[in-house]
């Protein structure tokens, strides 16, 4: 029988045990112990406390993984496109099946609520399915050249990828990059976050389950020094999906250059939700909250800045307050939890300091503004939403990307004002923008800065809509079909007969 994460949160509250944890990197096909044996401990946001270990690698482990991939790759590549949708496919069902664990694991892993994991779990399940119908549809095209020459392109796949997933959608941010990989025939490498190692070797595992044969997808765990840098550096690699940070993507897309080797850099966010005097507020009211508050914040495409036309400005921050003043902090696990946890104790310490400075610089702290712990148990790594009321433009709360449960608050006049500070920071990941009036939505859609817009709901989407980012939330597009296409490169074909 199958446990529901609600059974498996039971043995873990009463017992503090996780069963089936995997205890190893995940290389051809099968578990493996660390080059050094060296351990890191995952702790339980939630609980702030340690729940299990798993290895510390290093560049040993890397080679052992690349080398696994290459021969992986020599077999994945010659594998019909059909049969690679069918492994696809499949695996999109072995999560369907299991996929109750992923999320048990991912909720203790990363502090986010059950209800948010399952959620990334159905995302996964789409990026499999999505990209198993891709597989078989990599065309490429005839070029007239006159009589006597053939000329055509192929799709190949551009080899062995390498991809670097953050903390805060490990299973998700999994899938996206690694499905598209396969779908092209390429081989890869995965280096999870050093706080959320385990979904991604348990997705591993099941793709074997699933049919892939062993090397076609290996994971190392670790650090990213001593883990990341390594593969990101490794000549043998192809491709760079990297996820995370500006600094950090910038030092992966140096060491990439020193190889030539291509990269997707899917960064950063300080993304505007602009709410126009004729919105329907409580649709704008409800969107706003959840564009920052899901996930604890922690989402590089959180609506972190409030734009808002003065006319509605004190009427929604005063709901806005109230809504995120009920809202219910707790363990991701607990039923209750509408917000769950930051995910380390170092993060939630930024956190706290970036709110502590913007009150120092005398901005005005509407609601929140503390890190907290879960009031059922005392303990747990938490910050009570935020919003900040009155920062100027280029005040660092309004510039700088916080990653956590941090609202700012802009008051404009007009719509034409509305983009401007918009299009203020550095970053340009996404817009959301509510209004009644398609016309303005339109010229505000053109004109934002902005990998996606969204109109009247600030998550709309899903896995067939492209995402990335300009300015310093970096290149390339994954997820929709533009996502397969940093895995594929094109051959031209010219026959003189
Ligand atoms: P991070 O940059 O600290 O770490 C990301 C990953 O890079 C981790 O796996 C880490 O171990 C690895 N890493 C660290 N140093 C490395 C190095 N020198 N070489 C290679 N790999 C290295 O980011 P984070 O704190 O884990 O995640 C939060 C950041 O990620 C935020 O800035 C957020 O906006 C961004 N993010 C972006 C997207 C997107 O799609 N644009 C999605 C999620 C998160």
């Amino acid at each position: 029988m199958t446990l529901t994460a609600e059974d498996l949160a039971r043995c873990y509250f009463t017992g503090g045990r996780v069963e089936g944890l995997p205890t190893g990197h995940f290389i051809h096909g099968a578990t493996v112990a660390g080059a050094t044996g060296e351990t890191i401990e995952s702790l339980d946001p939630g609980l702030a406390r340690p729940f299990a270990t798993f290895p510390a690698g290093n560049a040993a482990d890397i080679e052992r993984a690349v080398e696994s991939a290459q021969k992986g790759l020599s077999v994945w590549r010659d594998t019909a496109p059909a049969e690679r949708c069918r492994v696809l496919n499949r695996m999109a069902n072995v999560i369907r099946a299991k996929g109750d664990y992923l999320a048990f694991v991912e909720t203790l892993d990363s502090g986010k609520t059950l209800a948010e994991a399952r959620g990334d779990v159905q995302s996964a399940i789409r990026c499999f399915e999505y990209y198993a119908g891709a597989a078989d549809k990599l065309e490429g095209r005839s070029i007239p050249l006159g009589p006597g020459l053939t000329s055509w392109t192929e799709r190949e796949p551009v080899g062995v990828t390498a991809h670097i997933i953050p903390w805060n959608y490990p299973t998700s941010t999994f899938a996206r990059g690694v499905a598209p990989a396969l779908a092209a025939g390429c081989a890869a490498v995965v280096k999870p976050a050093e706080t959320t190692p385990f979904t991604a070797l348990i997705l591993a595992a099941w793709l074997v389950e699933a049919g892939l044969p062993a090397g076609v997808l290996n994971v190392v765990t670790g650090f990213g020094l001593d883990a990341g840098a390594p593969l990101v550096r490794h000549p043998a690699i192809s491709h760079v999906t990297f996820t995370g940070s500006v600094a950090t993507g910038i030092g992966a897309m140096q060491a990439a250059a020193a190889n030539v080797t291509g990269l997707t850099l899917e960064l950063g966010g300080k993304s505007p939700l602009i709410a126009l005097a004729d919105c329907d507020l409580d649709r704008a009211v409800d969107g706003a909250l959840w564009a920052i508050f899901s996930n604890a914040g922690q989402i590089c495409s959180a609506g972190s800045r409030l734009v808002v036309e003065r006319p509605i400005h004190d009427r929604m921050l005063e709901r806005l307050a109230e809504k995120a003043r009920a809202l219910h902090l707790g363990h991701g696990l607990s039923p209750a939890a509408e917000v769950g946890a930051i995910n380390s104790k170092l993060h939630l310490d930024r956190i706290a300091a970036h709110v502590d400075a913007a009150r120092r610089r005398g901005c005005r702290i509407v609601t929140g503004g503390q890190a907290t712990v879960d009031g059922e148990t005392g303990q747990g790594w938490f910050f009570e939403p935020t919003i900040i009321d009155g920062a100027s433009v280029n005040d660092p709360a309004v510039q700088d990307e916080i990653f956590g449960p941090v609202l700012t608050v802009q008051v404009v006049d007009s719509e034409e004002e509305a983009i401007d500070v918009a299009n203020g920071t550095e970053f340009g990941l996404v817009a959301g923008i509510y209004t009644r009036d398609i016309g303005k939505a339109l010229k505000i859609a053109r004109r934002v800065e902005a990998g996606q817009v969204t109109v009247n709901d600030y998550w709309a989407g899903g896995i067939e809509v492209p995402f990335g980012g300009t300015k310093k939330s970096g290149f390339g597009r994954e997820k929709g079909l533009e996502g397969i296409e940093a895995y594929t490169r094109t051959k031209a074909i010219t026959i003189r007969h």
